[in-house]
């Protein structure tokens, strides 16, 4: 069996006659296809590790014939690459969403919907109930859902559940009513839907925090389960680091607690949300890095998202004429952040997915940033694009962060709500990349779903996993295989300051690094979705092996 050569084995090559003393190592790899993805993108066949990093990488010749190790794994020929890190999801939200809230992914109706909360609440019974994942673009009736059904299967329990993009919600009666959400609420940066002089239980984006805030907070087990219940689900699709868009203090420092124990491994740039406590705190006192975990920048939010309508638009909605979407906030609560993190070095990275919400922030960092620099100031997203703004990312040296399954996902209403005009600067990937070549990648998960492997998919095919549309969704804006491989390593640890010490298979670096079963290089690009992860490493240790 070809899988029986992976297991690590105790080495039983004897130094031969010859005099050289090899050196020691905590492992080798070798008949591999090493993408190593340094600046020549160079294969090499092996590589030693010591002390959780790589010490040499090269031949085979050269690394059994200068090193030894009771750790020999002989890889058959198959490809190995730097650990894949994921340049912007939610972690900890993910596991969250594991432990306590009902999947609502993939639902073709509100009826089904509600049978899923029902299902959910026999096994996981608790005062609240929270779904998240529902998508009214996937059912039949593409209308916003409204409480009633919620009401008359949830009388006494508050219920709350939120999109898939985690910019509206749904709320029922009970909960509407605890938050004091009445036809009259108005909230900046939100929205209450109301019909026929009530609430219809649809919140959007700031207003989704009346809900939010007053949902019991989780408590240290809690949240170190649901780290562990995400890192478990990571390692097997080989991730080895991520970055979160959006922790408070106490979530970072437990992170930072389980890492220096040993029980989380992951390794982790931490955005902070810009609350007092974050800004007070880990802003003030300057970047902090450790081996695993780096906190060096802030995630604010400039508008809502497309599904939802809350993106802002330059121009109003194609198909709600009514509507351009709506900023968060007000100028003045982004200038302030922006004036913080330059004081105290910190990055900031703001969601933007409307062109308008996008061209106000290049502008606001613009202002911070004077020209050509290397703050490495992200925008997450960077989904909608006025075709004259393209040129302020490499003016500014201001990095989109951008997630390729987003195109994927929203392909078949996206031209709805922008029309065949502005359809053109959306997911642009191939067009933000030559701004200023270089490109992070990530999922938004748990948005989408967590696997890189459908971020790779979705770069270079540009169409969803049923093999749709034929000739791909924009396809001009595909980025190369090669590209793509950068964007979810080192271009990722590049937007997180961490290509020294990550994102390539290079002495020096952390051992960090996945087998995979094919290699998604020059495979048929069709299978890559499912491509099987063989083994993962994070510093030379192995976190993930395949049955
Ligand atoms: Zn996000």
């Amino acid at each position: 069996m070809k899988q029986a050569i992976f297991f690590i084995s105790v080495s039983l090559i004897i130094m031969s006659s010859c005099t050289i003393q090899k050196k020691q190592a905590d492992l080798i790899v070798h008949n591999a296809k090493v993408y190593t993805v340094d600046d020549a993108f160079a294969i090499q066949q092996a590589f030693a590790v010591k002390d959780g990093k790589f010490v040499a990488v090269g031949t085979d010749k050269a690394i059994l014939g200068n090193y030894d190790s009771e750790n020999i794994i002989d890889a058959d020929g198959k490809s190995v690459y730097p650990g894949f890190i994921d340049a912007h999801c939610h972690f900890y939200g993910y596991g969250c969403n594991l432990l306590k809230r009902a999947d609502l992914v993939g639902t073709k109706s509100f009826e089904e919907v509600v049978e899923r909360l029902k299902e959910h609440y026999q096994k996981n019974p608790s005062e609240w109930i929270e779904g998240r994942g529902w998508d009214q673009n996937d059912w039949e009736i593409k209308d916003f859902p409204t409480k009633e059904l919620l009401d008359e299967a949830f009388p006494d329990n508050p219920v709350y559940l939120t999109r898939i993009d985690g910019h509206a919600a749904v709320a029922n009666s009970v909960a509407l009513k605890r938050a004091g959400i009445t036809a009259e609420t108005k909230i900046a940066g939100g929205d209450v839907f109301v019909s026929n002089g009530e609430p219809t239980g649809i919140l959007i984006d700031n207003a989704m925090d009346l809900i939010s805030d007053i949902i019991p907070q989780s408590n240290e087990e809690f949240d170190r389960n649901a780290l562990m219940a995400a890192e478990k689900n990571c390692f097997p699709v080989g991730l080895t680091s991520i970055h979160d868009a959006g922790l408070s203090k106490e979530t970072v420092d437990l992170i930072d607690i389980m890492h220096k124990e040993g029980s989380l491994k992951m390794r982790i740039y931490a955005m902070l949300s810009p609350s007092e406590n974050n800004l007070n705190s880990y802003v003030k006192n300057g970047p902090y890095t450790t081996e695993r975990l780096t906190v060096q920048s802030i995630k604010l939010f400039a508008d809502g998202a497309l599904g939802s309508r809350g993106a802002k638009m330059i121009e109003p909605y194609s198909d709600d004429p009514d509507n351009s979407g709506l900023f968060m906030h007000e100028p003045d609560y982004y200038k302030n952040i922006c004036a913080k993190a330059i004081e105290h070095n910190f990055q900031v990275n703001t969601h933007a997915i409307g062109d308008e919400a996008n061209r106000f922030i290049l502008n606001l960092y613009a202002e911070y940033l004077n020209g050509i620099n290397d703050r490495r100031w992200r925008i997450e997203h960077a989904q909608i694009i006025h075709l004259d703004d393209f040129k302020l990312f490499g003016e500014y040296s201001i990095i989109p962060s951008v997630q390729p399954t987003h195109a994927t996902s929203d392909m078949y209403w996206a031209e709805d709500r922008v029309g065949a005009e502005r359809i053109e600067g959306a997911y642009a990937y191939q067009q933000l990349l030559d701004q200023n070549d270089w490109l992070p990648l990530g999922t938004d998960f748990p948005v989408e779903n967590i696997n890189p492997l459908y971020t790779f998919y979705a770069a270079i095919a540009r169409k969803d996993l049923k093999g749709w549309p034929e000739e791909g969704f924009q396809i001009n804006n595909a980025l190369s295989r090669e590209d793509a491989l950068r964007g979810m390593t080192i271009w990722a640890a590049k937007a997180a300051f961490e290509e020294d010490v990550k994102g390539s298979i290079e002495a020096g670096k952390f051992a960090d690094f996945v087998i995979l079963d094919e290699d998604i290089m020059i495979s048929e690009i069709e299978i890559v979705p499912n491509v099987k992860v063989i083994a993962t490493f994070s510093g030379g240790e192995q976190v993930f092996k395949s049955e």
